[in-house]
């Protein structure tokens, strides 16, 4: 299991690498940081959320540098709504577009073309990437506690299996930085939907007082890959809460903040 490693641009943007992915060389995989983009006050500086009320000229420049430091012309994204929806991306449905593209509502991609970058929008929710090294495809899932309770990685990996005819054993997942163990306290709510809904949810709760617990947001996600077969999991232990320095975290600025992206392409 490796870490994810903080690279730096030449520009001044930095953004996180998964070494299991890169030496595939099939696949652009990427965290972003909030570090060397131009917007400021609780957007400062490197923020990627369209949804904001960040100033859309500096949201534009912060693209930019994104596009520039990985070499890619065009973004394709979702309009997230914390569901279980997947939607397939396919170069001949953007025809000749450049730039962003928001294509639907949900919260996962997957595609089998080369040259989509396709990308989701995070601070705290859990990124979570796969890859076919075989039948050379991938997919891209934004899992909050709600999608991960839908156990939506493992089914964008049913809809790619179904697909691509990817099999688990070509498959490498890695799960990004997001909100971890140390930050995610929530209600007894939520506690019992993951409890209900996987019996091994106990392993990764703990009870801090009557009606609150934590959870650990990341290891449920890798045990609901591992329980589908998977092996070869990567996970990045950053927290976006506590690491204020590097994340954006909707948890710690209480909604009023940027947004990190986690990006996938296919070379
Ligand atoms: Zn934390």
């Amino acid at each position: 299991m490796e870490e994810f490693i903080l690279n730096k641009n030449r520009n001044g943007i930095e953004w996180f690498s998964i070494p299991q992915f890169d030496k595939t060389n099939l696949v652009k995989a990427v965290f972003t940081t909030k570090i060397g983009g131009d917007s400021t006050g609780k957007y400062e500086s490197l923020n990627l959320g369209e949804r904001t009320e960040d100033h859309g000229e500096n949201v534009d420049k912060n693209y930019e540098k994104v596009y520039e430091a990985l070499s890619i012309k065009r973004t394709v994204s979702l309009h997230q709504i914390h569901s279980d929806v997947i939607k397939e991306v396919k170069t001949k449905d953007l025809k000749s577009h450049k730039g962003r593209l928001m294509i639907d509502s949900g919260d996962a991609m997957i595609t089998n073309d080369v040259g989509i970058a396709v990308l989701t929008y995070h601070a705290d929710c859990i990124p979570v990437y796969i890859l076919d090294t075989k039948n050379r495809a991938i997919g891209l899932v934004h899992s909050g506690w709600k999608g991960t309770a839908q156990g939506i990685a493992v089914k964008t990996i049913d809809k790619m299996q179904i697909v691509y005819n990817s099999h688990v054993s070509h498959l490498l997942a890695a799960i990004g930085p997001g909100i971890d163990f140390c930050c995610f306290e929530t209600g007894e709510e939520v506690y019992d939907v993951f409890n209900n809904n996987f019996p091994y949810a106990k392993n990764y709760c703990t009870k801090l007082s009557q009606r609150k617990y934590i959870i650990d947001l990341k290891g449920i996600i890798k045990r609901q890959l591992e329980s589908k077969g998977l092996e070869n999991i990567s996970v990045s232990s950053a927290c976006t809460v506590c690491q204020k320095e590097l994340f954006f975290s909707h948890r710690r600025d209480k909604g009023n903040t940027g947004r990190m992206a986690a990006i996938l392409q296919l070379l």
